[in-house]
């Protein structure tokens, strides 16, 4: 079959590589409709983090089932789904207790576990025809049959419940303000999920201007750093900093004019936030960046400033998404027509033209805020 691999620093091509096999009788091979491009993506393809060349990308899948294990009960040959990115078991204590993202069992020793993801266990990713899901009665989500909704179902693997995750561990409770420092596709999912949440006025962040723009089309108050500080502008507009606040950047922040550090997102949270607000970080922190500018860095440890968290009174969540505990919530709104998350994808392309999506992708070029590709 067909598969995106990376080669290395901002490198990938599609090749052929074996078809995946049932492996454990619990698992079943789906043929992949749709898979997507992530941001996380972006970390191993920029050559930042310790992937090496021959990894199959893709954590963002669904497709219709095409074999099944002797041990799958509930899911059966034809049926249309969606797989949550964290591979979990469904027994062990994280998973029944909803942590999905933090499965002890699915990759062992490390916190959580993936499709195609570096340090996230040895699975294949699905931006290829075929994918081999693990646990399947468990990970895989059921859909309606057929080719609605297509886009705002595959937007269920990741995106739109990691930017609900974030409003859920923030607290976005009704007539909540909120800012969203980061405008990629998991920002504009958690100023979207905090408008779902019923939030009184949601501030987004970024310097990229389309992405700017998605933001303010879902009613969104866009703010450009590159203009003036974010927390200034965002503080001058409530009453002393809103009440919750989103990390949707993470380690990858852009490096201010003149500087040479990237700026830490969390720090400008401290200062956008009221004393004793919430913060919700899903932007993704390295335990190890080899690339980062310093030793500390390359370490994982960044200053973030304590004494400003402490001094008002804040707290903070953060870490994977737990998918499965609100994608059939999520789903149940798109079907009843309540929620269209595919108003973020911006690029509907064929899996061949993987290598040049993730180029653009990477450039953040106008009109690639998400890509689907379609094998
Ligand atoms: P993305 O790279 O497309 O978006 C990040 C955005 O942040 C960009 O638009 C960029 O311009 C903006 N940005 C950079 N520096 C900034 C700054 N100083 N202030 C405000 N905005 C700034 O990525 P994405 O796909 O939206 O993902 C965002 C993050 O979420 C990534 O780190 C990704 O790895 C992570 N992620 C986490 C989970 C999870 O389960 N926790 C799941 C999916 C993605
Ligand atoms: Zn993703």
């Amino acid at each position: 079959m067909k598969a995106v691999v990376y080669q290395g620093p901002n490198e990938v091509r599609v090749e052929q590589v074996e078809d995946p096999r049932i492996e454990q009788p619990t698992d079943v091979i789906v043929r992949i409709t749709t898979t997507a491009i992530c941001g996380s993506d972006l970390h191993m393809y920029e050559g930042r983090t310790v992937a090496e060349p021959g990894i199959v990308f893709g954590h963002e899948n669904m497709g219709v089932v095409e074999e099944v294990g002797s041990g799958v009960a509930s899911v059966k040959k034809g049926d249309r789904v969606v797989l949550p990115f964290n591979i979990a078991c469904g027994f062990c204590r994280n998973c029944l207790a909803g942590k999905t993202g933090f499965c002890l069992t699915a990759n062992p020793g490390f916190a959580g576990s993936a499709y195609g993801y570096v340090g996230m266990g040895p699975y294949k990713g699905g931006q290829a025809e075929y994918l081999r899901v693990p646990f399947a009665d468990f990970n895989c989500l059921q859909l309606p049959r057929g080719e609605e909704h297509e886009d705002d179902f595959a937007m269920l693997a990741d995106i739109f419940p990691t930017g609900y995750h974030a409003t859920e561990m923030a607290g976005v409770s009704p007539g909540d303000t909120v800012a969203v420092y980061g405008a990629g596709p998991v920002g504009l999912m958690a100023a979207y999920s905090s408008i779902l949440r019923g939030a009184s006025k949601v501030f987004v962040v970024d310097r990229v201007p389309n992405r700017l723009r998605v933001a303010e089309e879902i009613g969104a108050i866009p703010v450009n750093f590159a203009e003036a500080s974010a927390p200034e502008q965002i503080v001058s507009q409530t009453d002393g900093g809103v009440d919750r606040g989103i990390d949707a950047v993470g380690y990858q922040a852009t490096v201010p004019e003149g500087e040479e550090q990237p700026a830490v997102v969390l720090n400008d949270l401290i200062e956008t936030v009221r004393p004793t607000g919430s913060l919700g970080v899903v932007g993704l922190y390295l335990p190890k960046d080899p690339g980062g500018p310093t030793e500390e860095a390359r370490n994982g440890k960044l200053l973030i400033n304590i004494g400003r968290f402490f001094e008002k009174g804040l707290r903070m969540g953060t870490g994977q998404a737990n998918v499965k505990a609100y994608n059939r919530q999520l789903r149940d709104l798109i079907i009843a027509g309540r929620a269209e998350p595919s108003f973020v994808v911006s690029q509907r392309r064929p899996l061949d033209d993987a290598p040049d999506a993730y180029a653009r992708f990477d450039r953040r070029e106008e009109g690639y805020t998400k890509v689907v590709l379609k094998p």
